[in-house]
């Protein structure tokens, strides 16, 4: 088990984020501590390599954490619902960065994601990659879940905008999925995340955990020894389960 996942929400203080300042020295920590890289990149062995996923593109992805990743050497992936990426918006910078969570769904004009143009300007630079996040942010454990729409179509949208090689990665909304949602995303992704507070082997795993890291009470708080052997201990019952 040397894989660990780190899933983030927002970069400001309280719930589902953190403060810029404690992101800035949490990834310095990692910079100098850790092997880090992106989906599919080589693990080095005997190590504890990380990998940073921020899920939903809210704005202050492109305005606080994208100029850290550049500071410190790093590259994270970004899991966008495909359907909220918009061209353009009239907001103000200031005002987009104080739309929650729910508003950033909900009023989509207010300008709490990334446009598609600061998307761009991410994955061009190296340090982001984006992966697909659904395409309206549904939980796809549900029955009437329109799998196609929300797992298919939004790679196919975020290729044709962003990239010129297929989207390999696929977040389920919510970490939750269903058998049928699960065989689907496997059929088109390479790399399928969900939540659960555990280690991975490595990139080979059909289904890869994340571990929460909003809300940190200090910089290096998520590598103390004992929290990674709860998730490696997680890990190893995970293998032993889907034997
Ligand atoms: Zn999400």
């Amino acid at each position: 088990m040397s894989l660990l996942v780190l899933m983030y929400h927002r970069a400001r203080a309280g719930l589902y984020g953190n403060s810029p300042e404690m992101l800035d020295a949490h990834f310095a920590h990692i910079a100098r501590t850790y092997p880090h890289g992106l989906p599919g990149d080589p693990l080095e062995p005997g190590r504890l390599n990380v990998c940073l996923t921020f899920d939903d593109g809210y704005f202050d992805f492109y305005a606080k954490v994208f100029p850290l990743l550049k500071k410190h050497g790093l590259r994270a992936l970004l899991g966008l619902p495909a359907s909220f990426v918009r061209e353009e918006t009239g907001a103000a910078a200031a005002d987009r960065l104080t739309v929650g969570n729910d508003e950033s769904f909900l009023y989509p004009e207010r300008g709490g994601f990334c446009t598609g143009p600061e998307i761009a300007e991410m994955t061009a630079s190296g340090h982001v990659r984006i992966a697909a996040h659904g395409m309206t942010h549904v939980r796809l454990d549900k029955a009437d879940a329109n799998i196609s729409l929300e797992i298919e179509t939004p790679q196919f949208l975020l290729q044709s905008r962003f990239v010129s090689e297929p989207v390999q990665s696929f977040i389920f909304p919510y970490g939750r999925f269903s058998h049928s949602s699960l065989e689907a995303a496997l059929l088109h992704y390479r790399y399928v995340f969900r939540i659960g507070g555990a280690l991975n082997r490595n990139w080979d795993a059909s289904l890869l955990y994340r571990v929460d890291a909003d809300c940190m009470t200090s910089p290096d708080a998520l590598f103390a020894p004992r929290r990674l052997l709860r998730y490696r201990a997680r890990g190893w019952w995970n293998l032993l389960r889907s034997r």
